[in-house]
């Protein structure tokens, strides 16, 4: 079963039944509303169901030919502390050489110290979930002060409002979500109805 790709439904499924995927009023950290809140570590709480995200997500890097020619010697790159589950499951399946992650320190993003310019090799950035895009984009330019580059980049889920490319690669993810993303009020039809709304953090 974990040799296939689940379907976008599949995933949701799973993301429903383990609290990571959450239909309410949300507001989230930008003043943003919507009806849905994805909290993905829920999802990786559960070890079987960790690995068959990782490892549905691995299978659409492996299919690419410019990257699977130049495994092992790849390295999985988290821009985030949310994304680190899912890069040891995807370097798990694909036995790729290294794994990094980056993490927000005050308000910059960087990786551990003592990592040096040309250690890195070429890399796929993943990430449970891409919202904005922001974290792979902060990171997609951490990795190129590194001189290592991109051949492959994406996530458990992606909103459809994020970038589809990260440059010339595209971004890959089992499930592409329309979060719904409104401003306080007008658009959004749980303020229209008075919903009591819940603030979420990212
Ligand atoms: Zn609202």
């Amino acid at each position: 079963m974990v040799d296939l790709i689940p379907s976008s439904d599949t995933v949701m499924q799973m993301l429903k039944r383990t609290g990571a995927f959450r239909e309410g009023h949300f507001v989230y950290p930008n003043g943003k509303h919507s009806p849905y809140y994805f909290q993905m570590p829920l999802a990786f709480r559960y070890y079987d169901t960790a690995r068959v995200l990782a490892v549905g997500l691995s299978r659409k890097f492996r299919v690419d030919r410019d990257i699977s020619s130049q495994l092992p010697k790849v390295s999985i790159i988290s821009p985030s502390s949310g994304g680190i589950p899912v890069a040891f499951g995807v370097r798990d399946a694909l036995s790729a050489e290294q794994i990094y992650w980056a993490e927000q320190e005050g308000d910059k993003r960087r990786f551990r110290q003592y990592i040096n310019k040309g250690e890195v090799n070429p890399c796929i950035m993943v990430d449970d979930i891409i919202r904005s895009g922001h974290a792979i984009e902060e990171t997609d330019a951490l990795v190129k002060e590194l001189g290592a580059p991109v051949i492959g980049c994406g996530a458990i889920v992606r909103f459809t409002a994020a970038p589809d490319r990260l440059g010339a690669v595209p971004i890959r993810s089992l499930v592409e979500f329309d979060a719904q993303m409104y401003d306080e009020g007008e658009d959004c039809s749980d303020c229209k109805k008075d919903v009591p709304v819940e603030h979420v953090r990212f």
